[in-house]
This record gives structure tokens, sequence and C-alpha cells, in this order.
């Protein structure tokens, strides 16, 4: 096998027994005589999939009944006016607190659609924490995060006592790293492309006391309610991308579910920040109680030298290490389907250009 490790932030690596198993049901799977890319999604055959797959991640998450789970499509972005559009319907009112790059764009977007207060931002810091926030409004229709910043490498360290105030997450790139407690959020949404499946594939985990009461101009596509009552099935919904992610969800429960999972990315993180924490050479940027198990964020202080590594790097097999083009440096995403021979293999590298290069 000549696959490299690949430490992009998305999309990412899936895990090899899933591209194995997907690619050994190509042309023919289970006995149907076609690709699941090529299943009609009114099909039985197709709806014993997506069926399996949701039954699978409420198994993993401990969904509990009252939240729907939608797979749709449109990108954690489209979510970005989805959440306003379905929920900022009783008061108009909105907080959010920006952590980063993405949920400063949710934010931005939810402007069109009401009044949005900033609660915090760690835009002072270049985002490199997390800000801790204890006061919301009590007119709020829900308070928005961003649980893991993908670009900045950070994630919270605690959850947002909003009280009554439904908590709205995007955990595009930290859902499935560890297990949440799905109660304490009225609605999760996660962009597939990092830890879930290839690209297509957005989920929405949505309390059903919260769907039902969208704006009149809501489009009907982005209609929590029309997507729940349709068991995701509205329209086409994106097959293939569902499929690999009840693959990856099997892939989880067999590990032995999101506990174990957990344990493997603290012990892959923490090789890294803790060979971070060492070097003479290189240092982690995000601040230590909010430090990302998924991506690792570092630099050298010398933008020449980080492109050398990166350069060198890609040349050793570590590829897609630039940090993102917003902050330079370097970006080590390690989800959950980058193994620990990956990490060990960087660190290695790392060591060995910190001698030449130190
Ligand atoms: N939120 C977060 C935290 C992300 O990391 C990303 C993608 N990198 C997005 C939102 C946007 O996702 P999409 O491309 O699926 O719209």
């Amino acid at each position: 096998m000549n696959r490299i490790f690949n430490f992009s932030a998305g999309p990412s690596m899936l895990p090899v027994p899933v591209l194995e198993r997907a690619a050994s049901e190509m042309l023919n799977y289970n006995g149907s005589g076609m690709s699941v890319m090529e299943m009609s999604h009114r099909s039985a055959v197709y709806q014993q999939i997506i069926d399996q797959t949701e039954a699978d991640l409420r198994k993993l998450m401990n969904i509990p009944d009252n939240y729907k789970v939608l797979f749709l499509q449109g990108g954690a972005s489209t979510q970005f006016s989805a959440v306003p559009l379905n929920l900022m319907t009783k008061n108009g009112k909105a907080d959010y607190i920006v952590s980063g790059q993405f949920s400063g764009k949710a934010a931005k977007e939810a402007e069109r659609y009401g009044e949005v207060r900033i609660l915090a931002s760690s835009k002072d810091k270049n985002f490199t924490y997390v800000p801790y926030v204890t006061e919301f409004n009590k007119d709020s229709d829900y308070v928005h995060i961003c649980y893991n910043n993908t670009i900045f490498g950070t994630v919270y360290p605690y959850v947002p006592q909003t009280g009554d105030i439904p908590l709205v997450a995007d955990m595009s790139s930290g859902i499935l790293s560890k297990p949440v407690n799905v109660a304490d959020y009225g609605l999760i949404y996660a962009g597939a492309q990092k830890n879930m499946a290839p690209a297509g594939m957005t989920l929405v985990i949505v309390r059903e006391d919260l769907i039902g009461d969208a704006m009149d101009c809501c489009p009907v596509m982005l209609q929590y309610k029309i997507q729940a009552e349709n068991g995701s099935m509205y329209n086409t919904p994106p097959c293939y991308s569902i499929y690999v992610a009840g693959l990856v969800y099997k892939w989880l429960l067999e590990l032995g579910g999101l506990e174990e999972m957990q344990k493997i990315n603290e012990a892959k993180a923490g090789m890294l920040y803790d060979f971070l924490d060492n070097s003479k050479l290189f240092k982690a940027t995000a601040e230590k109680e909010c430090r990302s198990l998924m991506n690792v964020c570092f630099v050298t202080g010398d933008a020449d030298l980080d492109k050398k590594f990166c350069a060198e790097a890609t040349a050793a097999g570590l590829s897609n290490l630039k940090g993102h083009r917003s902050v330079g440096g370097m970006r080590a995403s390690i989800y959950n389907a980058m193994p620990v021979a990956g990490v060990e293999a960087l660190i290695a590298f790392m060591e060995k250009f910190e001698k030449e290069n130190g």
C-alpha cells in the first residue's frame, strides 16, 4: 500500500477498513447487483441503509428519543442560514460566541434574519483561545457556538450553561471525536467531510420542540420540519455519503464506541502536544486549556522555515500540513481515521527537522 499520512483539515482521511469495505461493495452492494451510487433513494435496499445508519449513530452518540437525526446537503455553511431561519422566530434575536472564522461567518449570516448579539470573541488574540461565557441574553432564541475551531485548533473545554435557551453547536470538526451529552444542546450540526464521510452530507441533530416554527421565507429545503417528516428524503439525499457515514459509525462501534475513540484521540494529540511543549523549534499556538484533539496548530516563528518544513514533510509522505491561509504556520489535522502511526511518523519527522534546522 502506498498511502500517505494525510493531515488535511477536510475532506480528510477515512478509516482504511471503511474504504476497503466500500471498495468491496462498489459494484454489487449486498447482492443487489448495483453500487450504492446507482440506487434509487426510494428503494427498499437504500431505505435499509439509511435506517441502519441512523440507528448506529443514535447508539454511538446516545441520542435521546426526542431528537431528530437529519442527513442533509449543503454543508455546514448552509446551516449558518438554516439555524436562524428555523430558530430565530420567537424574539428574532440570538446570541453568538465568536471563537474563529466559522462562528464569525455563522453570526454574519444570521444577521440577515434577525438581531445577533456577539457575546464574546477571541479575535483579540487571533482566536488562540475559546471565550468563557456565563451570561446570556434572556430573550435569545438560541445561543450559537462553534465547538471545535478547525482553523485555529481550539475546542470548547466547557459546555456553556444557557439554561432554557437552546444551545446550538457547529461540531463539524469535533463530532465523534469523544462523547458529548446531546441533551446539553438544542441542535448540533456538522459537515461530514472531516470525521464521518466524504463531502456531501451534513448531519443535523435537533430537539423535536425546536422544529416547526420556521420563518415563512425559509426555503422548503432548509425547513427541519419538512426534512424530518420526510426522513431526510424530501428530495434526493446525499446517498453515497450517508452510506459511507454508516460504515464509519459501524467502525466506531466495533472499536468500542466514542469512549474508546476519545482515549485514542487523547493519546495521539497528547504525544504531539508533548513534543511541541518540549521542542525548541516548534511551538503550539492554542492556549493549553482549549487545545483541540483534532486540529493541532503550530509554528516555528519563521515563515520561510514553516514553508520548508511543509515541503520536506510532503516529500516524506506527510501531506497537507500547511496551516490555513489566514493564519500560516502548520496544522496537523488528526481526525479519528489518522492512525497512531501517522502521528508517530510526524513526530519523528519533526525531531529530524529540528536537529537539521534548530
Ligand atoms: N464549520 C467548521 C467548524 C468547519 O471546519 C467548516 C469547514 N472547514 C465549516 C463550518 C464549513 O463547512 P462546509 O464546507 O461543509 O460548508
